[in-house]
This record gives C-alpha cells, sequence and structure tokens, in this order.
C-alpha cells in the first residue's frame, strides 16, 4: 500500500483488522514523513522508539484480534499533554528539560488503547496565541500556501503543531486543546476537522493548565468520522479531575448516518460581524443552504450578549492563567535562572519567570493579576463571570427553543502569513477568537468543519456549536456538512 501515512484513522483501522496493513508499516511511513517535515517545524520532540515499540506491541494485539479502535493508529500528541519521560514542555522555557513522571490521562486512555505516539506537537507557549508564534520552539508553519505566493502561513494556534502535522500527513491524527478556540481555528485554517467537547467530558488530568474552566482536550483529525473515533477513545469519567463527568460515552461513530432531516440549525444574527470579509459571508450562506438541502429546518437566532464574549474571555482566561502558572517559580519544574552573589528566592523568582516567560505569557499573567487585585476584582472579574452566565444563557434559551446546533463560521478570515499579526496591536489576534470563545464560556461542544477555500486556495471551515454532552449528535451533522461540501483539496508538498 503506497502513501500510508495519508490514511484516515477509519481507513487504517479497517486495513489493520483485515490484516493489509502493520502498525509497524503505518508507523515508519509517518516517521519517514516526520523526517523531511522540518520546514514545517510541526513535532518539536521525536519518539521514534517509544512508537516502534508500541506499533510492535499493536500488531501483536491485533494478531491476537479484538483490538479497540484506536489500536495501531499513530498519532501526535501536543506538547501541553504531559508523557511520562517524555519532554513536555507547553513549548515553553520555563518547563526546559521537564519530563513528567506521570502520563496524562488523556493519552493513557489513547496508549491503553494501543495508540502510537510519534512525537510531541508544536503550540502557542501554554496555549496562548492563535498563529502558533508565541512558541519557545519558534512557530509551526501551516502545510498551505497562497497561490503564486510563497509566504509562509500560520497554521493558526495554539494547537498550530498538531494541524499542521494533521493536514500535512505527517500523523493519521492528533491530540489539541481548547481553551478559546485553539482546537477550531487550526482545524480550519489548515482544512480538518477538530472538535472541542462539552466541558467535564474529557479528562484534564496531566494536561497543563492554561484556564481550567475553559480548558478541554480534544481530536483533530482528518475527516468527521475520524473525530468521532478518536473522541470516543478520549473521553470517559476519571477521578483525578474533578470537573470530569460521570457519563457514559457513546459509540459517537455510529451516530454518523449523515441524516438531519428535521433537525433545526440555527443562524446566530450577532456572529455577521462589521467588515466580515464577503468570502467568510459566502462560505456561511453555502453551508446554510447545504444543510437545508439534506433537510435541516434553518431558524434565524439570537444570541445577544455575543459582543460581549471576547472581553470576558480576555479578563477571565488570563485571571485563571495567572494564578495556575504561579507554579512555574524555578523550584518545582524546569528552568531555574543563574543567580548573582547576595540574590535571595525573590530574585530567583523573579529572574527565572522573567527568563523562563515569552512576552505574550508574561501579559496574560499581569493583566490576570491585575483583574484579580483587591481594588479591580469586582470591576473585572466578577463582571466578566457575569457577562459569562449571561452568554450561557444565550445559549440555553436558543437550545430550549428547540434548535438542534448552531451555524456559524470557525474564523473571521482564513489563515494569515506569519508575521503579519505578530506585530500589531495584541487585540487584533484576540479577534480571531470571536466566533469561538462564546463556546468555551458556555461550556458547549464546538467542531470545526473544512467546507471550502478562499480566492488564494487557502482552506476556511464553518463551526457547528451543539447541546451540552450531545457531541454524536453535533457530529452527525458535521458528517451531514462534510459529505455536503465534499472538501477534498490538499496542500501542495513544498516543504
Ligand atoms: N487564542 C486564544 C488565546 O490566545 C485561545 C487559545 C486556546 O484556546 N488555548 O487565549
Amino acid at each position: 500500500m503506497a502513501d500510508l501515512n495519508k490514511m484516515t484513522i477509519a481507513a487504517a483501522r479497517d486495513a489493520l483488522r483485515k490484516g493489509d496493513v502493520t502498525s509497524a508499516e503505518l508507523t515508519e511511513a509517518c516517521l519517514g514523513e516526520i523526517e523531511g517535515s522540518g520546514a514545517l517545524n510541526a513535532f518539536v520532540h521525536n519518539t521514534p522508539e517509544i512508537a516502534r515499540a508500541q506499533a510492535a506491541a499493536a500488531d501483536a494485539r491485533l494478531k491476537a484480534g479484538d483490538a479497540p479502535d484506536m489500536c495501531g493508529i499513530p498519532l501526535g500528541i501536543k506538547d501541553l499533554f504531559c508523557t511520562k519521560g517524555v519532554p513536555s514542555q507547553a513549548a515553553s522555557n520555563i518547563l526546559k528539560g521537564f519530563k513528567p513522571e506521570y502520563e496524562s490521562t488523556v493519552t493513557s486512555q489513547l496508549f491503553d488503547a494501543g495508540a502510537v505516539m510519534l512525537g510531541k506537537l508544536n503550540m502557542d507557549e501554554f496555549a496562548m496565541g492563535s498563529s502558533n508564534e508565541t512558541s519557545a520552539y519558534g512557530n509551526a508553519v501551516n502545510p498551505w500556501r497562497r497561490e503564486n505566493d510563497a509566504t509562509p502561513i500560520t497554521p493558526g494556534g495554539s494547537s498550530g503543531g498538531s494541524a499542521s502535522a494533521v493536514a500535512a500527513d505527517l500523523c493519521l491524527a492528533a491530540t489539541g486543546t481548547d481553551t478559546g478556540g485553539s482546537i477550531r481555528q487550526p482545524a480550519a485554517f489548515t482544512g480538518i476537522t477538530g472538535i472541542k467537547p462539552t466541558y467535564g467530558r474529557v479528562s484534564r488530568w496531566g494536561v497543563v493548565a492554561f484556564a481550567s474552566s475553559l480548558d478541554q482536550a480534544g481530536p483533530m483529525t482528518k475527516d468527521v468520522r475520524d473525530a468521532a473515533i478518536m473522541l470516543e477513545a478520549m473521553c470517559g469519567h476519571d477521578a483525578k479531575d474533578s470537573t470530569s463527568a460521570d457519563l457514559a460515552v457513546p459509540n459517537f461513530e455510529a451516530m454518523l448516518t449523515g441524516d438531519i432531516r428535521g433537525k433545526k440549525i440555527g443562524i446566530p444574527r450577532e456572529y455577521r460581524m462589521d467588515g466580515m470579509p464577503a468570502e467568510i459571508e459566502k462560505l456561511w450562506a453555502e453551508g446554510t443552504e447545504m444543510l437545508k438541502a439534506a433537510g435541516a429546518e434553518i431558524v434565524d437566532i439570537s444570541l445577544p450578549h455575543t459582543k460581549y464574549a471576547l472581553p470576558a474571555y480576555y479578563v477571565i482566561a488570563p485571571a485563571e492563567a495567572s494564578s495556575n502558572l504561579a507554579r512555574y517559580d524555578g523550584v518545582r519544574y524546569g528552568h531555574r535562572a543563574s543567580l548573582a552573589a547576595g540574590d535571595g528566592i525573590t530574585e530567583m523568582y523573579e529572574k527565572t519567570r522573567a527568563e523562563g516567560f515569552g512576552h505574550e505569557v508574561q501579559r496574560r499573567v499581569m493583566v490576570g493579576t491585575y483583574v484579580l487585585s483587591a481594588g479591580f476584582y469586582d470591576a473585572y472579574y466578577n463582571r466578566a463571570r457575569k457577562v459569562r452566565t449571561l452568554i450561557k444563557r444565550d445559549f440555553e434559551d436558543v437550545f430550549a427553543a428547540g434548535i438542534d446546533a448552531i451555524l456559524t463560521p470557525a474564523t473571521p478570515s482564513a489563515a494569515f502569513g506569519l508575521g503579519e499579526m505578530s506585530e500589531a496591536d495584541p487585540i487584533a489576534m484576540y479577534l480571531n477568537d470571536v466566533f469561538t470563545v462564546t463556546v468555551n464560556l458556555a461550556g458547549l461542544p464546538g467542531v470545526a468543519v473544512p467546507t471550502g477555500v478562499d480566492s488564494q486556495g487557502l482552506p476556511l471551515g464553518l463551526q457547528l456549536i451543539g447541546r451540552p454532552w450531545e457531541e454524536g449528535d453535533l457530529l452527525n451533522t458535521a458528517y451531514a456538512l462534510e459529505q455536503a461540501a465534499g472538501f477534498v483539496a490538499k496542500p501542495h508538498k513544498w516543504w
């Protein structure tokens, strides 16, 4: 079989079971592809020995029969996941040299199911960013380019390495995490599928914390079926995460019938932003038509507090981050600054944090500390929490009125050139999250599905937002959209 690295999880699973291919072969195909992919800077720590050992174990298990769906599937793992004995730096210099003594729940569930780890993937530092440009490893690069234009393009962020690796077929799929859009925005920028599940669906244990009330892990895959298969393996109750839900995990793949007749799809008027590019408007209108043609009922809806979501997010996320990142003090993990004679513990903290954290992380820590400070707590943090409740209520109201899913653009533009936004006012970068942060604030599941290309040939995605805990239903609607859109474009290989 040729091009094993290009396979979907579903195709590889079926071929593995039939004995048409081995996990060792799939793994070698991906490892070979990774070797030639330095220009993408997607993988930041390669783990070929682990991959080969896991592949051999998977092949033995497959031979014995009754192997789970993920058995033998080569994956990339975002650097935010703690992987035992393997560098896990959250793309930060402050975690340089950190090799966890433990395995995150998500990765241990995937490995227990027989999945293979090819290595760790690039990302924005501590998952703060929308372009992968805040990474201590340097940015990952999107395998897509504008037509007749060699400008390097961002894969989005923060899961930029995951997106780039999946889009470039360096692995069959990857893990991502999403606090304000970090699975969905990079998925949309690279023409792949990414789902952020309901808050509490996937354990956060062993995932380096950014904003604990918003963080969720999810799969980034080549199509919707793969997202369903991989999500099932990542989900489930975990006593080690007190926010993990004790709910049964359905067979999401079995719910992909493509039948959405009679489903009510809401189109929120507040997502029609001023200055939205015509191409995004057009894509959204086309997606709406596709769902309608598949038998769904299209309903105009209102989510009136949408305009407050971005400001509320950029108070709550930094507040939680400033608290979560207090633990990086040069004592317990990773980097410690070298000290001058006479330096005390305060200098040690200050120098370590000044050296270890990049600019964006420092900005978030400062904003977060400010909004939590005694004099400003009520004015900023408490007010943002109240706004969050109103945003959540907006969604509850439309779901109570019978809406099954909400269709929006995933991003306000196609992927931009690396460097094009990083010099700008940070607010310009934050605007990337305008369609995605509401979903994290409300704790809902959201999925990005590639649906078209822009005039320069770059992929564009739409987002579907679902009812809490109904990822299966949401994925089925995404599946119907995927079938109708028929997005099959691939980046031309230049790396
Ligand atoms: N881009 C957003 C931020 O910088 C979201 C990041 C994320 O989801 N991890 O906070």
